[in-house]
């Protein structure tokens, strides 16, 4: 098999299973428990929020441990409504319409509940109208969530910009930043950056390991009771292995990420080349220079996203359209249609995600089947 996929999931990097195993096999006392045993799980755990938080630039306080990154999401837009309900002020929340369903349905939730909630428009590279975002801003608004790299296309927003100036203007509106796609390809400061999202399982860590990143000032409230773990903010038993698993991926993610950007770089350059000569064929992802470099989109209009995938997947080439957490049932890409308000392009779109460890010898076998496959099908027209 061909795996096109990684960001979907990329696989446990070989150090940080190591870590994991053992981990597992050595520490299976609980954390919260007040023996010798429970607090030396504990050390350990503290150890690594604070590597973590050394490497991020913020305070061990300020990382909270999640399930992953949709459960971060929740935590952001329903601890933060929460916790503002209490000061019976209006609320406001700003987002995009091209965010994750993590973030997109929480809101869509939220206005059930009758929360307000905006979203700012995308220009036709799916880049945040900052103009426009700013005229949005008015007096309720608590909460403006923007994603860094998108999932489908791997549009880069201006985040530091987009946070430097809301600042400016008030400095009292949590800024939120989902960071799972763009953390260890695209350099960002959280300096002016109230909460960032990160996921365990697209930098070489396992499943079911986040991290929310919240500074001290924010008032949250929880969205999960219990033992008050994780500062009373999130309740459970902390799951030390992926913990310490997870410590170990960002470790390894920032130690290379200028390497790890050029391999990414040279093969998105050459799929992009190839890719921009095939006739009716569309990018819908950033030129090189824009790029993120570890995700690439294109369409193939008139011939429906899960054909060409059930099509390449006969061909042992594994990759897939809208993101995983919303591929099932969905035959229009929402990112797409809100980016390019077209729904050939936004119903025939295959995304490609690329690893710095992959066979790059397998990006000329895909080149060549898209266009065989393309071509099988402007023949029959
Ligand atoms: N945000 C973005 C941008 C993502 O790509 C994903 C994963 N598809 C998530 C959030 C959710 O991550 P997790 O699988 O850790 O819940």
């Amino acid at each position: 098999k061909k795996y096109f996929d990684y960001c979907a999931s990329a696989p446990v990097h070989p150090r940080v299973h190591e870590v994991f195993m053992k981990t597992t096999q050595e520490v299976f006392a609980n954390p919260s428990s007040i023996h010798k045993m429970g607090e030396e799980a504990s050390s350990l755990a503290e150890e690594a929020r604070k590597g973590i938080a050394d490497l991020l630039n913020v305070d061990s306080k300020e990382i909270v441990f999640t399930s992953g990154a949709t459960e971060s999401n929740n935590l952001v837009l329903f601890g933060v409504t929460k916790a503002a309900k209490k000061k019976e002020k209006g609320i406001h929340i700003i987002t995009t319409p091209i965010e994750h369903s993590s973030i997109y349905s929480c809101c869509r939730f939220l206005e059930n509940e009758n929360i307000e909630v905006s979203y700012v428009p995308v220009d036709t590279k799916g880049v945040v109208d900052i103009t426009c975002l700013m005229k949005l801003i008015k007096r309720e608004t608590i909460l403006i969530s923007i994603m860094h790299v998108n999932n489908e296309t791997g549009v880069i927003q201006p985040v530091e910009q987009i946070s430097a100036n809301i600042k400016k203007l008030r400095k009292d509106i949590y800024f939120h930043v989902d960071g799972v796609q763009g953390f260890g390809k695209v350099p960002l400061k959280l300096d002016n950056i109230d909460m960032y999202t990160l996921s365990g399982h697209k930098i070489g860590a396992p499943k079911g390991i986040g991290i929310l990143m919240i500074k001290q000032h924010v008032q949250v409230d929880p969205i999960i009771y219990g033992g008050g773990q994780e500062n009373g903010l999130r309740s459970g038993t902390l799951n030390l292995p992926c913990v310490m698993a997870m410590a170990e991926a960002i470790k390894i993610a920032k130690q290379n990420i200028e390497e790890r950007i050029s391999e990414l770089n040279e093969m998105y350059v050459a799929l992009f080349s190839a890719f921009s000569s095939i006739p009716s064929i569309v990018i819908n992802s950033p030129m090189p220079a824009q790029a993120p470099a570890h995700i690439f989109n294109f369409s193939i209009p008139g011939i429906p996203s899960a054909l060409t995938l059930k099509l390449l997947e006969n061909y042992d080439i594994i990759a897939s359209s809208q993101s995983a957490c919303s591929s099932k049932g969905e035959k229009l890409s929402r990112v797409l249609m809100a980016i390019t308000g077209n729904q050939e392009i936004a119903s025939s779109s295959v995304r490609i995600s690329i690893h710095e460890d992959m066979d790059k010898s397998n990006l000329e076998y895909l080149i060549s089947t898209v266009l065989s496959i393309k071509d099988a099908f402007t023949s029959k027209r």
